[in-house]
């Protein structure tokens, strides 16, 4: 079963839907340094440990 991942804008705290192949796809890229809020158009790191328990949780 695909799951799609819940992320919360570091800066207006939105949470955001990230679908599952986009997770797959760009955040377990180590080039892909973060992503933008929808909301405040904000940038978004995305840390080695976050990168890690999307890995365990593939
Ligand atoms: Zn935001």
């Amino acid at each position: 079963m695909e799951k799609d991942y819940l992320f919360f804008c570091n800066h207006c705290g939105l949470p955001q839907v990230i679908p599952n192949f986009i997770v797959k796809t760009y955040f377990l890229n180590r080039f892909v340094k973060g992503f933008y809020c929808k909301n405040c158009n904000d940038f978004n790191a995305i840390g080695n440990l976050t990168r890690e328990m999307i890995a365990r949780n593939l």
